[in-house]
């Protein structure tokens, strides 16, 4: 080829790798309880970047331990706190075990955790805010894993994953890491002592994708000032995940207020409903569920398990949903 003609086509060549890179879509991939369902345990999202990293958060008791086939590859592990529901205390036999009113998560995954199994199995990084990399570190090494695999993303600063930005935000919840994790004579008397290991703040999330698509993951969390100042102020996500499930978090009426009021996205994937909020992929009536979707003034995408959505780097979903 003459170099001018080559000159040209690598010219447009590049303009159509970038346009692609640019029009790419992230996809979310709900890991729930039942198939096409929103169950109560509901949390693990996969979070694929255009560029194919795959993020996994709050992997909690639906994922069916480290060979649940749905995971595929997994190079990032995040974990918003240390409670039993996120971290994985226990997990499913199986994918869709059990009811969606009462799943099958039987097999216990202390004292290591569902999360860290998944982790060890997948050589995948644990980013994780607050005083938590530490503990995951120990786990890792103790497990023949290497500690560095462990990442601190402490709030205000942010870590890179493949094409992903990673940071942490401010959750308003507690964090206290059961002794079940901790063994022995200490975890024992700690037990007894009705106390629980200091691991830091509990903590949300902000992913910035490839495609520039940025995600605000609420963690479990209140109502809190930061949503409006330090979210939607500096981050300005245009897609949120937020707990709705009430009692131990914002419910329906109070995190419609942050949706609409303090981090204003495009669109929210209700998460942590703690109900049975669907049957056959529809919000059954009068569930909390339903009252998030009244209450919101924007799209409200319900996370059913195994059923991908993809979103445009504007937080519309453009398939899937
Ligand atoms: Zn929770």
């Amino acid at each position: 080829m003459k170099p001018l003609l080559r000159a040209l086509a690598l010219g447009w060549l590049s303009t159509m790798i970038a346009s692609a890179v640019f029009a790419a879509e992230v996809k979310v991939t709900p890991l729930g309880g039942q198939e096409g369902e929103l169950c109560p345990q509901d949390r693990a999202l996969v979070f694929e970047d255009p560029d194919g990293t795959r993020i996994l958060y709050d992997a909690g008791r639906t994922v069916a331990g480290p060979d649940d086939p749905r995971l595929g590859r997994i190079d990032g592990i995040l974990v918003s706190h240390m409670h039993g529901d996120h971290l994985g205390n226990a997990h499913n036999k199986a994918p869709d075990s059990g009811s969606c009113d009462k799943p099958d998560v039987s097999v216990s995954a202390l004292p290591n955790s569902n999360s860290v199994n998944i982790a060890l199995a997948k050589k995948a990084k644990v980013v994780t805010g607050s005083e938590m990399p530490p503990f995951f570190a120990g786990k890792l090494a103790a497990a023949g894993g290497d500690p560095k695999d462990s990442i601190l993303a402490r709030f205000g600063g942010n870590v890179m994953l493949g094409g992903v930005s990673i940071a942490t935000v401010p959750a308003f919840h507690s964090n206290g890491l059961d002794p079940d994790y901790i063994g022995g004579e200490l975890g024992k008397s700690m037990k007894a002592a009705g106390i629980a290991g200091y691991v830091g703040e509990a903590t949300g999330y902000v992913l910035t994708f490839s495609n520039g698509l940025v995600v605000y993951l609420s963690g479990d969390t209140g109502i809190t000032a930061e949503q409006d100042l330090v979210v939607r102020g500096h981050y300005k996500p245009s897609l949120a995940v937020m707990n709705i499930g009430g009692g131990f978090t914002t419910g329906p009426k109070e995190a419609a207020y942050v949706i609409n009021d303090l981090v204003k996205p495009k669109a929210v994937i209700a998460s942590h409903v703690n109900e049975v909020a669907t049957r056959e992929g529809k919000v059954l009536p009068g569930t909390k569920t339903e009252a998030f979707v009244k209450a919101v003034s924007v799209p409200v995408h319900v996370p059913l398990s195994g059923r991908t959505m993809s979103f445009d780097s504007a937080g519309k979903c453009v398939a899937g949903c």
